[in-house]
């Protein structure tokens, strides 16, 4: 499967961020490796510059989140049709952040990744257990939940794809061991049919990135802290 390595810059990007991405470009010598593919997701202010700045240079752009709604009375937010007309062509939803700062529940999240398919977005669906959770023993039914309760109806030719970050391993540097990736990609596979992409994010880097692109079941990276810097992002890259 073709691998996915997407970066999710979160609340970080002003517009000279513009230079951290043609200095990755400049690192693949002006265009990137077309064995795969390389989404940025910048804040949403830097969304059409970026598209339109990049779109020759292989790099895909996408949002961090979006309204179920097309349009309407829903004061600071955006709607996944609004991203596809700024240039985007994937989004996050129910990214663990966004679960937690925002109260966003499974529901809500299932209709974000419904409303970027009617839009024509990718939903990139993000689950992933608390270290509570994986403690008592329950990572696999926590996230085998989460899928049932976020992952949105397909039709044929709809692509989605999910990424599993456990919610531990986001910004601490700590990672599971690779034979609890292996267990849960096992897992989040026998939920989805075998075209979905499958990727993991929490604290890759270009230190593990290999080792982790490597195993079975894993479709490619979400990176956060590590897509913020040109040279580490692209490390990851070549990993893949
Ligand atoms: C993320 O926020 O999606 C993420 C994986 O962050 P980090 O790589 O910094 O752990």
């Amino acid at each position: 499967m073709r691998p996915l390595i997407a970066g999710n810059w979160k609340m970080n990007g002003l517009s000279g961020a513009a230079a951290e991405v043609d200095r990755l470009l400049a690192d693949f010598a002006g265009s990137t490796p077309d064995s795969l593919d390389i989404l940025i997701c910048p804040p949403t202010t830097l969304i059409a510059a970026f598209a339109s700045r990049f779109e020759n240079a292989g790099l895909l752009i996408g949002g961090q989140d979006c309204h179920p709604d097309a349009f309407g009375a829903h004061t600071g937010d955006i709607s996944a049709e609004m991203l596809i007309d700024a240039g985007a062509c994937f989004v996050i939803v129910g990214h663990s952040e966004r679960r937690a700062d925002h109260h966003e529940s499974d529901a809500l999240v299932r209709a974000k990744a419904m409303a970027a398919l009617r839009a024509g977005l990718t939903p990139i669906v993000c689950v992933g257990e608390s270290e509570a959770q994986r403690d008592a023993g329950q990572a696999e039914a926590v996230v085998a939940q989460q899928l049932k309760g976020s992952l949105p109806d397909t039709r044929e030719g709809d692509e989605i794809v999910v990424a599993y970050e456990p919610v531990w391993a986001i910004g601490t540097g700590r990672t599971p061991t690779l034979a609890d990736i292996d267990a849960m990609h096992a897992s989040i596979r026998r939920h989805v049919g075998h075209g979905v992409r499958i990727l993991y994010g929490g604290s890759v880097k270009p230190s593990n990135a290999r080792e982790i692109l490597a195993r079975d079941n894993v479709n490619g990276a979400l990176v956060g802290g590590a897509s913020l810097t040109a040279a580490d992002f692209a490390d990851i890259i070549r990993a893949a």
